[in-house]
């Protein structure tokens, strides 16, 4: 790598701190004057690197700045050191995770976050798993793990029957895209009801397989969830699992969101009975602070992730076993190395301080709660052991404060609806927060909304700033 560039690497960095640190928001561009305001523009011949360096700066100063404090509009936040680093380090290397060949150690590194992550779960050694790109790709391979364990000639055939899939209505979007991609079809998932707390209700899941069955229709999959995107709630792994084993259904956990509760001695109760499930995955990049991406997915069973994913390739596969080999396991050709980041993190601070993380993470969101509860200018709709803090202030419409805080650059947060009532959604990811950053969120709020009364009050639809 060139000198210069590196050189110019630690200027933008550091100056990237310096302005993250004076403005935690950075103002947004309005979509439709991007073009206008930066040079975007690909050209026939290259620029001198002046410019290239000036207009570099442009662009990485412009954009909406996801490690500070008061970013709270999506389920990552925080920048952890280590990790940073590990993942610095894995695009210089720049090996694919396919061989042992070509990734030598780090197919060492992969496997250990496997090997301990499924301890935790409470997997044997006949598991394994793979670092996958997200929640969305994990979902999918265990999707089709469910649907080639429920009949082998499938993935040679095609799918010929009707086959039906099961999962509470709070679910994650991807279950439902990936069921058209992976042959099954949109039509055939069913939505489970929830009780209040947005918790699947496992006589409902019951109710609709046997209403499949009398149709016919051949029930494979259930989905449940550990951390609905919105409400932050886990689905009741132990009752479910019961009715899976009756009805001989494959059950993946999807904890992209907060699967990573198994890493806590105090809150991996709310995964309990996660090693009767048949695959599961957690987002390293959403509790655990790495860089996007990085997912980990692991299967109870090894033998049927190597019957849906492996395929021989002479010109790939030329030396080791097929334990080093991870393309084997994987539905990618070519990856990269997404574990580096997770296994710095891991090493430096130890499978406590990854616990500590997480038992933080709950512990800023019950500050959140408290002081909501204790101001009666705030109404609360989420629950307790849930790091999604939703809420609505003053009865102020949660869209049109979201979006002028955004378009004013003062907080990032988003907003939620369960049950037909939309609030503001505040998320406590980012495990470097204080109990004090939390409070200053809603100082911020406060103010902002004192600020702009006239505007959040008014029937108005909040404009473009
Ligand atoms: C975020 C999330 C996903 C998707 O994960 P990606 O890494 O964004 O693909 C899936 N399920 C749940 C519950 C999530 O919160």
């Amino acid at each position: 790598m060139r000198r210069e560039d590196l050189d110019q690497f630690r200027l933008i960095v550091e100056e990237l701190f310096q302005r993250e640190k004076e403005e935690p928001v950075v103002r947004p561009i309005p979509a439709d004057q991007l073009f206008e305001v930066l040079d975007l523009e690909l050209t026939e011949e290259g620029v001198n690197d002046e410019d290239f360096y000036k207009g570099l700066r442009e662009v990485v100063f412009n954009t909406p700045r996801t490690s500070t404090k008061l970013f709270f509009n999506q389920l990552f936040a925080g920048r952890k050191s280590k990790a940073v680093l590990g993942d610095l380090l894995s695009i210089l290397l720049n090996n694919s995770m396919y061989t042992y060949k070509v990734a030598g150690p780090m197919v060492g590194v992969e496997k250990e976050i496997i090997r301990k992550t499924a301890r935790l779960i409470g997997y044997d050694e006949n598991s394994d798993g793979t670092i996958v790109t997200g929640g969305s790709l994990a979902n999918f391979m265990a999707m089709v793990m469910g649907r080639d364990a429920f009949n082998e000639r499938i993935r040679f055939e095609g799918v010929r029957e009707v086959m039906t899939l099961y999962t509470s209505k709070d679910c994650h979007y991807s279950i439902e895209k990936n069921a058209s991609l992976m042959g099954i079809g949109r039509s055939q998932v069913r939505y489970v009801k929830v009780d209040a707390q947005g918790r699947m209700i496992p006589e409902d899941l019951r109710a609709k397989i046997k209403e499949d069955l009398a149709a016919s229709r051949n029930p494979f999959f259930v989905n449940v969830t550990a951390g609905t995107t919105v409400l932050g709630s886990f689905d009741p792994i132990e009752p479910i699992s019961e009715i899976c084993k009756e009805f001989n259904l494959w059950l993946h956990v999807d904890g992209a969101y907060c699967g990573a509760a198994i890493y806590s001695e105090r809150y991996k109760k709310l995964v309990k009975g996660a090693q009767l499930a048949d695959s599961f995955n957690l987002n390293a990049h959403k509790m655990l602070g790495t860089p996007l991406t990085c997912s980990v997915f692991v299967a109870k069973d090894k033998k049927f992730l190597k019957e849906s994913f492996s395929k021989d390739a002479a010109y790939l596969y030329q030396t080791d076993s097929d334990d080093f080999n991870l393309g084997k396991t994987s539905l990618q050709c070519g990856r990269k190395n997404d574990a580096l980041k997770l296994w710095t993190l891991w090493k430096s601070i130890g499978t406590k301080g990854l616990a500590q993380m997480v038992d933080h993470q709950f512990h800023l969101a019950d500050v959140a709660r408290d002081y909501i509860r204790s101001n009666e200018d705030y109404t609360l709709y989420s629950f307790d052991d849930s790091v999604s803090v939703c809420f609505n202030y003053k009865g102020i419409d949660p869209k049109k404060i979201c979006t002028l805080l955004y378009e004013k650059a003062r907080i990032l947060v988003g907003f939620g609806t369960f049950n037909g009532t939309t609030f503001i959604r505040f998320v406590t990811v980012n495990a470097d927060n204080s109990d004090e950053d939390i409070l200053n969120f809603f100082k911020e709020l406060e103010n902002f909304v004192k600020e702009n009364e006239a505007l959040l009050l008014s029937n108005e639809k909040a404009t473009q700033a």
